[in-house]
């Protein structure tokens, strides 16, 4: 592993870290020098995937829906793997689609719950952490990242909660933004446009999605591996944009600038 003083003997913590992008974060993360605690519905997954990063990570059992599951993560994360210096609350889902007409509110309340409960519980218990710790050079005392989406800004037909909270997620990155500024936590978003996870293919397999379709209208003719949307999440997680907090960055191929 490279030698990094400046993230030496620091935790960062990524929700949904089983699978897709919530998994290329931590591997990013691991690379970068931080202990990463990996939290996921699935305990077993989120262990195997901390096993294969190495013994200094941890995979935990989280719903990030639950303030209990999320304030026990993390106090198991600070004990464990010591001070936490990097939030990314990517966890999602995308199980609500179809008519709107024909939507089951429980599905809704669902997403939501997930996009805008969990980001809100798991940046409040990490940031009473960090709040309490003393600045560090270049990081200060930590970074949050928001995992937004192209349906943050432009509404997906059909899937209204997963747009509402998108949406939500850059208010809530900008609010709490403002209010750590001074106190040294940057609060980002990143804003990806299509990456074929699972949780794509199920839309796909729902017929919710049109890959070929997708594709057709990005920019770059392509969607996006999970490994570039983790490099923009690293790099906001990083000293390297210590002067940037508040902001949204697109991660799509062209998707927004095509409009
Ligand atoms: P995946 O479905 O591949 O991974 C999401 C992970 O989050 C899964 O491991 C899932 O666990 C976990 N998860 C779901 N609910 C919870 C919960 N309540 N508590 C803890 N973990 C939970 O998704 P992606 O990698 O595609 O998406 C990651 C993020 O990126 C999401 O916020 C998504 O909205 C966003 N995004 C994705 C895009 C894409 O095209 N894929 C585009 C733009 C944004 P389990 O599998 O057990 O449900």
């Amino acid at each position: 592993m490279p030698d990094h003083p400046c993230t030496s003997g620091l935790a960062a913590i990524v929700t949904g870290a089983a699978d897709g992008i919530g998994w290329a974060t931590a591997q990013h993360l691991a690379s970068d020098g931080y202990r990463v605690g990996l939290l996921d519905l699935r305990a077993e997954a989120a262990t195997a995937r901390a096993a294969e990063l190495g013994p200094q990570h941890l995979g935990i059992a989280c719903d990030v829906t639950q303030a209990a599951s999320v304030e026990a993560a993390v106090a198991e994360v600070a004990a464990k793997l010591g001070r936490i210096a990097v939030l990314v609350n990517n966890a999602g889902i995308g199980d609500q689609t179809g008519a709107t007409v024909d939507q089951n509110v429980d599905a809704f309340d669902r997403v939501l719950s997930v996009h805008l409960r969990g980001a809100f519980l798991m940046s409040q218990a990490v940031a009473r952490r960090m709040l309490q710790a003393a600045p560090i050079d270049g990081l200060g005392r930590g970074a949050i990242v928001n995992l937004g989406s192209i349906a943050s800004t432009g509404g997906l037909p059909t899937r209204n909660a997963y747009s509402a909270g998108k949406a939500g997620i850059l208010g809530m990155t900008r609010a709490m933004a403002s209010e750590w500024a001074r106190d040294g936590i940057r609060v980002n978003a990143v804003a990806p446009g299509y990456v074929r996870t699972a949780l794509l293919i199920e839309l796909e397999e729902k017929g919710a999605i049109d890959a070929a379709g997708i594709a057709h209208r990005t920019p770059m003719g392509r969607m996006a591996q999970p490994a570039e949307i983790a490099d923009a999440i690293a790099f906001l997680a990083s000293p390297r944009a210590s002067y940037i907090t508040g902001a949204t960055l697109p991660v799509d191929g062209g998707w927004s600038a095509f409009g």
